[in-house]
C-alpha cells in the first residue's frame, strides 16, 4: 500500500482517502460517483481532505454553500439555537418560525411562506398547492389539472418529479409516473403558449437551468412567461432552489427581468450549508388554499432550521453577497472568455455561476474535474462534457483567479 505523499504529518493518518473509499463501497448505495477526495473539514471556500490537502471548493454544495463553509454568523445562529430548542413539530408554535417567515417574505417580496426541508419537497408542495388552487379558485374539473414544465429540467428526485424529467438516467426504471404534466422546450414562448389550456394550473420552470449546465434563457423569456401565465390565468412557479439567494448577482434570478412569480421555491442556500431548509413562497390567495391537516412535514420549519434560515435572510438583506456575486461574476466571465477556443467550446455564466463546455477532443468533463482535483480545485461535471462552477459567494478575486489559472493549466494538459 502506498502512503500519501503530499502531507507533512509526522505520524501516518489513521485512515487514508483510499482506505476510506474502499471501506464505504460495500455499505453505501452507489447512487453517486464522487471524485476520489475524502473531505474531513472546511472553512470558507476551502475544504481539507483526510490527508490534510486543501482544495478550493468551486461547487459549493450545488449552491447550498453560497456563504461558504461554516460562515461564522450561520454557525453562531445554529449553536445558539442548539442550546435552546431544536424541534417542536408543527403541533405547537415556536418562537423562531414567525420571524423567519416574515424575513423571507420581505426579502423576496412574496406574501406567505410554507416551510419544508429539501428542495424536492418544496417542488412537490408547490405542485399540490397549484393543483388545489386550480380546482378551488380557477375551477378546473376534478383531477384534470395540468402543469407545464420545461425539457431538461431538474426539480429533484421524487417519483412525481422524475416522471416529468427528460433525463433518461433520472427517469428510467422508476415508473409508473404521476400524470398531469406537459413538457415543452425551455426558452420557447410559442411552445409554452401552445401547451397552456383551460386545464393548466401552473407553469413550473427554473429561471436558469442549473443541472442542465447553467442554461440561461434569452432576455425577455421570463417576462414572456409572466405575461403568458397572467393572461392564461395560471400560476408561474419559479424554482430558484439553485439559482436563488445571491448566486446570480441578484437575490433571485427572476430579479434580472424584474419579474415576480406567483410561487417561488427556495432551498439549498436557505439552510446555510448546515441543515436542509426549503420553502414555498406565494401570494396569500394562492397559499391559502392549504388548510390545517391538508399538507405538512414533521421537520418543516423546525426551530434549528428557522434560526439558520433567519441568519441566511439577514446576510442577504445587506445586499453584500449579491454585489460580490455580480462583481466577481465579471472576473469569472472575463476569465472564461479568455479560454474560448483553448480547450473550451463555450460557456454560459451569470453572476458567480457558470457552465463550461469542455472540448471533447481534449477531455471529458469528468477528466477535467479529476485534473482540477489534483490542482486543488473541486468542481463537478454534468452531462458528460460540461463542468459547473459555483464558488461560494465569499471567494476572493485572487482565489477565483487562481482557480481560473488552474482550469487553464489542466485544459492544456495532455491525457
Ligand atoms: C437541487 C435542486 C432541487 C432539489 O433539491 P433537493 O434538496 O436535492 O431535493 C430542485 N430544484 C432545483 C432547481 C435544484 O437545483
Amino acid at each position: 500500500m502506498t502512503t500519501p505523499t503530499r502531507t507533512h504529518r509526522t505520524t501516518p493518518a489513521p485512515h487514508s482517502s483510499a482506505e476510506l473509499i474502499r471501506a464505504e463501497a460495500p455499505v453505501l448505495a452507489h447512487n453517486y460517483h464522487p471524485l476520489p477526495v475524502v473531505v474531513a473539514r472546511a472553512e470558507g471556500v476551502w475544504v481539507e481532505d483526510v490527508e490534510g490537502r486543501r482544495y478550493l471548493d468551486l461547487l459549493a454544495g450545488y449552491s447550498a454553500l453560497n456563504f461558504g463553509h461554516r460562515h461564522p454568523a450561520l454557525t453562531a445562529a445554529a449553536h445558539d439555537q442548539l442550546d435552546r430548542l431544536t424541534l417542536t413539530s408543527r403541533a405547537f408554535h415556536h418562537d423562531r418560525l414567525g420571524g423567519f417567515a416574515e424575513g423571507l417574505a420581505r426579502l423576496t417580496g412574496l406574501d406567505m411562506v410554507l416551510p419544508m426541508n429539501t428542495g424536492a419537497e418544496a417542488v412537490e408542495s408547490a405542485i399540490k398547492v397549484a393543483r388545489k388552487w386550480a380546482y378551488e379558485v380557477k375551477g378546473v374539473a376534478r383531477d384534470r389539472a395540468t402543469i407545464v414544465v420545461a425539457a431538461e429540467n431538474f426539480h429533484g428526485r421524487t417519483t412525481t418529479i422524475v416522471g416529468f424529467s427528460s433525463d433518461d438516467t433520472a427517469r428510467a426504471g422508476f415508473g409508473p409516473f404521476t400524470p398531469g404534466f406537459r413538457v415543452v422546450p425551455f426558452n420557447d414562448l410559442a411552445a409554452l403558449e401552445a401547451a397552456i389550456d383551460e386545464t393548466t394550473a401552473a407553469v413550473l420552470i427554473e429561471p436558469i437551468q442549473g443541472e442542465a449546465g447553467v442554461v440561461i434563457p434569452d432576455d425577455g423569456y421570463l417576462t414572456g412567461v409572466r405575461d403568458l401565465t397572467r393572461r392564461a390565468g395560471c400560476l408561474f412557479i419559479a424554482d430558484e432552489i439553485q439559482s436563488g439567494l445571491g448566486r446570480t448577482g441578484r437575490t433571485l434570478a427572476v430579479d434580472h427581468e424584474s419579474v415576480v412569480p406567483d410561487v417561488l421555491l427556495l432551498g439549498k442556500a436557505l439552510g446555510g450549508g448546515i441543515v436542509p431548509v426549503s420553502a414555498v413562497l406565494a401570494r396569500r390567495d394562492v397559499l391559502c388554499v392549504l388548510r390545517p391537516g391538508e399538507h405538512g412535514s414533521t421537520f418543516g420549519g423546525n426551530p434549528l432550521a428557522a434560526a439558520v434560515g433567519s441568519a441566511v435572510v439577514d446576510l442577504l438583506a445587506t445586499g453584500e453577497f449579491q454585489r460580490r456575486a455580480a462583481e466577481l461574476g465579471t472576473v469569472l466571465h472575463t476569465g472564461l472568455a479568455a479560454l474560448a477556443g483553448r480547450g473550451i467550446t463555450g460557456f454560459r455564466a451569470r453572476g458567480l455561476w457558470a457552465g463550461v463546455d469542455i472540448d471533447p477532443a481534449i477531455a471529458t468533463g469528468r477528466e477535467i474535474s479529476e485534473r482540477l482535483m489534483h490542482e486543488g480545485v473541486l468542481v463537478k461535471d454534468t452531462h458528460g462534457a460540461t463542468i459547473r462552477l459555483a464558488p461560494p459567494l465569499t471567494i476572493t478575486r485572487e482565489e477565483l483567479e487562481s482557480a481560473l489559472a488552474s482550469l487553464e493549466k489542466v485544459l492544456g494538459q495532455s491525457s
